[in-house]
């Protein structure tokens, strides 16, 4: 009896199968998928199809009342998750419209849109920005934020052993203004180095600077953190919140605040305050590097900028 070898009824179910596949194939032609996502400052739609042609055909328009409006060169089925849009449907609860060749998502909060083609897999990226995080981005690079070091040069400050308070000022100092900066915040240093440098010369740079923020880093001998204003601020909350808060939730020392006529405090033209820290972050790296986010977020969620996690489909 001849058998037929067993790879030639494999291969012969594989041919079979291209054939099947084939016409299905073509069909995708004629189909563009969507996907989309909600980040924290935009939308993301991505139109993904099998020919750079297309995708690179593809016309964006934001219209006046915020509506996106897509021309697509021809006729095409758009499949979102699963289903063929239809003439009037939704994508994330938002409305769309689709006649012919033109597709409308009528989106209402958009205020500018950002648009990318990529290959493998050729496909068309639109990311439409909230007007909101716009003014947001605006009100971010109009602030700058000055931070004062304590002490310097000859006047070590608070020390225990080799630890010095000027030290971990200009150290805290330094990090907090670099990791504003990567945020798109203006921030500066009254002193960058280990220097000489007299109250007086602090308020000339603050007072020429006029940030919209004046932080003055202290340590202290104690467990607690303490933070001054000046007592002609008529509504020190709004300021200092965002700073008990933080430093509450991240630590289990006491946050005091308190009222002094300190001359840092009284001479600033900006809004300005002072942050003493625990001991604890004059020999505990690993605890400064904690105050320093605690800071940092504090800063940023003042000028409300809330962190939300990207959320993807
Ligand atoms: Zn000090």
């Amino acid at each position: 009896m001849i058998k037929t070898p067993r790879y030639m009824v494999k291969k012969f179910l594989i041919i079979i199968f291209l054939i099947l596949l084939t016409p299905v194939y073509a069909q995708d032609n004629r189909k563009i998928f969507l996907k989309s996502g909600k980040h924290k400052d935009f939308y993301r739609f991505v139109f993904i199809c099998e020919k750079s042609e297309i995708t690179n055909s593809i016309n964006i328009n934001l219209l006046n009342d915020g509506k996106i409006k897509i021309f697509f060169p021809d006729i095409f089925e758009i499949e979102y998750k699963g289903r063929i849009l239809e003439e009037e449907d939704n994508i994330r609860g938002i409305k769309t419209l689709k006649k012919d060749k033109v597709l409308i998502i009528e989106t209402s909060d958009i205020e500018e849109i950002k648009v990318a083609r990529y290959d493998s897999p050729s496909r068309l990226v639109i990311d439409a920005y909230f007007k909101e995080s716009v003014e947001r981005q605006k009100v971010l690079k109009s602030l700058s934020i000055l931070i004062d070091p304590g002490h310097g040069g000859k006047d070590t400050g608070f020390q225990i052993k080799e630890n010095r308070e000027k030290d971990i000022a200009i150290y805290i100092a330094k990090t907090v203004a670099s990791r504003l900066t990567q945020k798109g915040i203006k921030a500066s240093l009254t002193r960058a180095s280990d220097e000489d440098l007299t109250l007086s010369r602090r308020m000339k740079i603050e007072n020429s600077l006029k940030p919209s923020l004046f932080l003055s880093i202290h340590l202290c001998s104690s467990d607690n953190f303490y933070i001054y204003t000046s007592p002609g601020i008529k509504n020190p909350d709004i300021m200092i919140n965002p700073f008990i808060r933080k430093l509450k939730e991240k630590f289990s020392e006491p946050v005091y605040t308190e009222k002094l006529p300190l001359f840092l405090l009284e001479k600033s033209v900006s809004p300005a305050l002072m942050i003493e820290i625990p001991k604890r972050a004059l020999s505990d790296k690993n605890y400064t590097n904690r105050v320093i986010d605690a800071l940092v977020q504090a800063i940023i969620e003042k000028f409300a900028l809330v962190e939300e996690k990207e959320k993807n489909e």
